[in-house]
């Protein structure tokens, strides 16, 4: 050990933090692999991951990971959260989180899941037609797993979904409607995408990703809006149609700018 500490101390005082810890390991791998193997797994042992909805309806994550995991975490995440355009806003640290979540949300959309309950998981947001079209808030619409939600919100989540439409029995009395808070169905549609398969394929044929000006998300991070929304009797076709990705489909509805073709370039709007 005695050459080893001798190196070691002379290289303490010129080495980075970073360039310290690999000859560190480097020398600790020569003398004690046991050591090391032992250390790993004890890493590796106490990995830990909480999210954890607060009070408020937002969400913490907190955990630990070891060497390997949490590289790898962070290798896909840096993958994801480079700058989207000349005219970023986000920071790195909003960057990073919009990943995670854009992680997320494709690995539910394009993974190998098990079904729950006979069905792949998801999100469900529950809105009456008449919210999701005005946008007045006639009956809150509900995330399943967060609660109330704002209609445009429900109206972003729903222009690229699977659909369910059910029919409940008129209340028949504005009393009894008022004082009971579950509807009773009569009937229940068969669940079909918003977006049928082969309108997708031509919409990313026709956009090759977000049509945001100066973003460069690829087709499968997109989500086919509806410029004028289905709820409202907009058609889905290509002509109604913009890709956008999970972050400027919410700048298009829950920050008011408007999106659409003209002449095959987008054209986009600030909110008035
Ligand atoms: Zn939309
Ligand atoms: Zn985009």
């Amino acid at each position: 050990m005695q050459p080893f500490e001798h190196i070691l101390v002379g290289a303490a005082e010129t080495l980075e933090p970073r360039q310290m810890r690999t000859l560190t390991q480097a020398t600790r791998l020569r003398l004690d692999p046991d050591g090391v193997l032992a250390d790993d797994n004890h890493a590796h042992a106490r990995r830990w991951l909480d999210c954890d909805e607060t009070y408020g309806g937002v969400f913490v994550l907190r955990g630990e990971f070891d060497a390997e995991g949490g590289a790898l975490l962070k290798t896909a995440i840096d993958a994801l959260s480079h700058e989207m355009s000349r005219g970023e806003v986000r920071s790195a640290s909003q960057r990073r989180a919009d990943a995670l979540v854009d992680m997320a949300a494709t690995q539910l959309r394009c993974g190998d899941h098990r079904d729950v309950h006979g069905q792949r998981p998801h999100l469900t947001v529950t809105v009456s037609a008449e919210t999701l079209r005005s946008g007045v808030d006639a009956q809150p619409a509900e995330l399943s797993g967060v609660g109330p939600i704002h209609p445009e919100t429900a109206r972003r989540i729903a222009c690229d979904a699977v659909r369910t439409v059910v029919t409940v029995a008129a209340p028949a009395d504005a009393a009894v409607s008022m004082a009971s808070t579950s509807a009773v169905p009569l009937s229940v549609g068969r669940a079909t995408r918003t977006i049928p398969a082969h309108i997708r394929t031509a919409l990313h044929l026709r956009d090759q990703g977000c049509r945001f000006p100066g973003c460069d998300r690829p087709p499968a991070w997109t989500d086919g809006h509806h410029i004028i929304h289905w709820a409202d009797g907009g058609p889905t076709e290509l002509e109604n149609l913009v890709s956008l990705c999970r972050r400027h489909h919410r700048t298009v509805h829950e920050q008011g700018w408007r999106i659409h073709i003209a002449d095959g370039a987008a054209v986009v709007e600030p909110p008035p």
